[in-house]
């Protein structure tokens, strides 16, 4: 047992939900009667799978651990942050503390499900108890069930059953910081930096973590334009908790329908992923989808990937991601469709590079949107409706001012001609999807 803390104690470890303002979990430690070590680990699984060892990431990671840690101290307490396999961390600190609960926010991914069970597991064997408090979504896992008890598959009128049970009770906020005496005064060991990690610190200047009033009165009419700055950007801070989902719910609800909508979208996909998790291991959600041959051009994928591929919203879109990690909603939405309908490319693939890109990469949103756009999702429009990428930039960059911010050789003999014809890419779709499906 460490030498220093002797008596019994609660953990709080902190997973995607890096903030101490209303935070279930932390609430309810808080409140367990036991003084509460906060924890972070840097998990070994997640980080050694990632390839760049410049991600932005990491960096936002640690600022707020960072931050936490600021806030921690002016009470005395501090944050314990352990860089490895979580099993491992896990049998190192059963033995290490004499510890009664652990407190989490679940997690809704495959993954951390799995994880989760195996610490389950280990803590259990020293009569630890392993608690999970909802506070990533409104509402988790089966709390919002069609009228013949089974999970909604369609969102329409999952959002009209969000919006009817989405009362005070669930929105409004936990108040942790009225408890905060009760974490366990004490210093904790010097964290891992970035560089222990393999990774690199980025520069990168992360948004902000607030949404102006303002901006949310136009959302509703400027949200589909990406050459305005008019949606949030608040999806990494959603993705790792430094926002919390209640507050924002409550102020959407104040302000916009249609932002709130979007936030809808959220929890519906973490309830598909949490009730049909074959689909984050890459199984398509309409299993039909899963016959058709896609051709697995590696030059194809790489124009794709780089933005070239003579389709100026597409390439706006990939240029936009590969520079800043970003993409608007509605170019994500094209250059999507392109991939999976226009080059015939396994959506799978566009899925796995648009979560080693985007800042706010989240499984739950980024698998729904590519089945979505390739047909085998929830929602899918017809497979033989597919997104014309000339028309949806003249509609939705009228002045190609987004095109010429991101491919600024557009209009100039450096730019490529177009890689695919758009008939021919059409046809040839629809001739794979109707193979497969065995549709008309
Ligand atoms: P805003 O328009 O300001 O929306 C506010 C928040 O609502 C977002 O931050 C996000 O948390 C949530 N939201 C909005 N739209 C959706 C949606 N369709 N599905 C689920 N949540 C939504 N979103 C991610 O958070 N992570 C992803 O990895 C991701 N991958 C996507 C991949 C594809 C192919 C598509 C079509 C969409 C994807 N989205 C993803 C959804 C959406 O594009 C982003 O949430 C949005 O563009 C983020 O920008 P914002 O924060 O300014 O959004």
């Amino acid at each position: 047992m460490n030498s220093k803390i002797k008596e019994k104690i609660v953990l709080f470890w902190f997973r995607r939900d890096l903030r101490l303002d209303d935070n279930a979990g932390l609430y309810y430690a808080l409140k367990s009667g036991y003084p509460v070590l906060p924890l972070f680990i840097f998990d070994k699984n997640i980080l050694d799978d990632l390839t760049n060892k410049k991600d932005d990431r990491i960096t936002f990671i640690y600022k707020h651990i960072e931050d936490i840690r600021k806030e921690l101290r002016s009470h005395d307490a501090d944050i314990l942050v352990e860089y490895g396999f979580p099993e491992d961390v896990w049998k190192k600190l059963s033995d290490q503390y004499d510890i009664a609960e652990i407190y989490t926010n679940t997690d809704y991914e495959p993954y951390a499900t799995d994880r989760d069970k195996k610490i389950f597991r280990i803590v259990k064997e020293k009569g630890t108890a392993f608690k999970g408090c909802k506070d990533q979504v409104i509402f988790e896992k089966n709390e919002i069930l069609s009228g013949q008890g089974t999970p909604y598959t369609v969102f329409t009128p999952y959002s009209r059953a969000w919006r009817e049970k989405s009362n005070e009770f669930y929105l409004s906020s936990y108040p942790t910081k009225k408890y905060i005496k009760n974490l366990l005064k004490w210093t904790a060991p010097a964290s891992p930096t970035i560089k222990e990690m393999g990774f690199e610190e980025s520069d990168y200047d992360f948004p902000s973590d607030h949404i102006q009033p303002e901006k949310l009165k136009h959302y509703a009419q400027e949200r589909d334009f990406p050459a305005e700055n008019a949606t949030s950007r608040l999806g990494v801070h959603l993705r790792f908790g430094t926002i919390s989902i209640r507050e924002l719910a409550r102020e959407a609800k104040d302000h916009s329908g249609v932002f709130l909508n979007e936030l809808i979208w959220r929890d519906f996909y973490q309830q598909i992923l949490w009730n049909f998790p074959e689909v984050g291991r890459g199984k398509a959600f309409r299993s039909a989808y899963d016959n058709i041959k896609w051709r697995y051009d590696k030059e194809d994928f790489k124009k794709w990937c780089d933005g070239q591929t003579g389709y100026p919203l597409v390439d706006a879109g990939m240029r936009q991601l590969n520079e800043i990690g970003f993409m608007h909603n509605r170019v994500r939405m094209v250059t999507a469709s392109f991939l999976s309908k226009h080059l015939l490319i396994d959506w799978r693939l566009g899925e796995a590079y648009f979560a080693e890109k985007l800042l706010d990469y989240d499984l739950a949103a980024n698998n729904g949107g590519w089945q979505w756009a390739a047909g085998s999702g929830t929602d899918a429009a017809p497979y033989f409706r597919i997104f014309n990428p000339t028309a949806q930039a003249e509609r939705f960059d009228p002045k190609q001012e987004y095109i010429k911010k991101w491919v600024p050789e557009f209009g100039t003999d450096q730019y490529p001609e177009p890689m695919v014809d758009h008939k021919m890419a059409r046809e040839r779709c629809l001739k794979a999807y109707k193979l497969a499906l065995n549709a008309d």
